[in-house]
């Protein structure tokens, strides 16, 4: 695999646009309108918040399946207990904690927490319907052809069944893409499992062997990033 940068990119205006576009988007209020925040204690409805890094050019794009409920509240990506285990998978990869928001791009195939449902005793973010997927899509392609990544991180089945969807491919299962590199055009695609602590697949250990698999070609990819001067490509100066 090689890695190699773009030119110089300045920042988009376009981004911008698409960035304004998605934060004003409330598609799917009829279905969140079904939906508690987190029925324990925030019964309240949820309503379309769509969460996603500040505009900037990155050659690094980051694809979680939907914001929870701590990105909720903060209205920035990655922040709960599953972003923390992310940053932390990036961080053995060759990207450092406090570089994580300006180098990585974060969206999700799903913009909009989709609220919390009961799974025996305990209470899990839901999965986005499958309506809100594909009217979300839309801004996913539009996501990555602007921002124009190198590399494409896919974090878990949702996100990846997104891709998939978007390159017309086959609908493929987790245990299938996990630990893998796929061209797409002129940039890679890692498959990655989620994080999330109410994962199940990184319980099995040849689930673990391929989760481990797909970081070694991450930290390959950031590598080969990093040395030819392309980890960082620029920011937005908006907070
Ligand atoms: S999930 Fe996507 S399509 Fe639905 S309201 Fe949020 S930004 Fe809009």
């Amino acid at each position: 695999m090689t890695v190699n940068p773009r030119d110089e990119p300045s920042f988009s205006t376009e981004l911008e646009h698409l960035d304004a576009e998605i934060r004003g988007c409330v598609r799917c209020a009829n279905i969140l309108a079904e939906h508690p925040a987190n029925p324990p204690s925030r019964p309240e409805i949820v309503v379309p918040r769509p969460i996603l890094s500040t505009p900037f050019s990155a050659s690094i794009m980051l694809i979680g399946q939907a914001p929870g409920l701590t990105e909720y509240d903060s209205g920035l990506p990655f922040q709960g207990p599953a972003g923390s285990g992310i940053r932390g998978l990036f961080a053995e990869c060759g990207v450092r904690l406090d570089e994580f928001d300006r180098v990585v791009y974060q969206t999700s195939a799903a913009k909009c927490f989709p609220g919390r449902k009961q799974n025996g005793r305990h209470w899990e973010d839901r999965q986005p319907d499958p309506k809100m997927l594909q009217m979300c899509s839309g801004f996913l392609r539009n996501q990555i052809e602007i921002v124009d990544p190198r590399l494409v991180v896919c974090l878990g089945g949702v996100a990846a069944k997104a891709i998939d969807r978007l390159r017309g491919y086959p609908i493929r299962v987790l245990g299938d893409v996990v630990g893998t590199v796929e061209e797409w055009g002129d940039r890679y695609i890692i498959f990655l499992a989620h994080t999330s602590p109410g994962s199940r697949f990184l319980n099995e250990e040849k689930n673990k062997r391929l989760q481990a698999r797909g970081q070694r070609l991450l930290e390959h990819a950031v590598g080969l990033l990093r040395e030819s001067g392309g980890l960082i490509r620029g920011q937005s100066d908006r907070p």
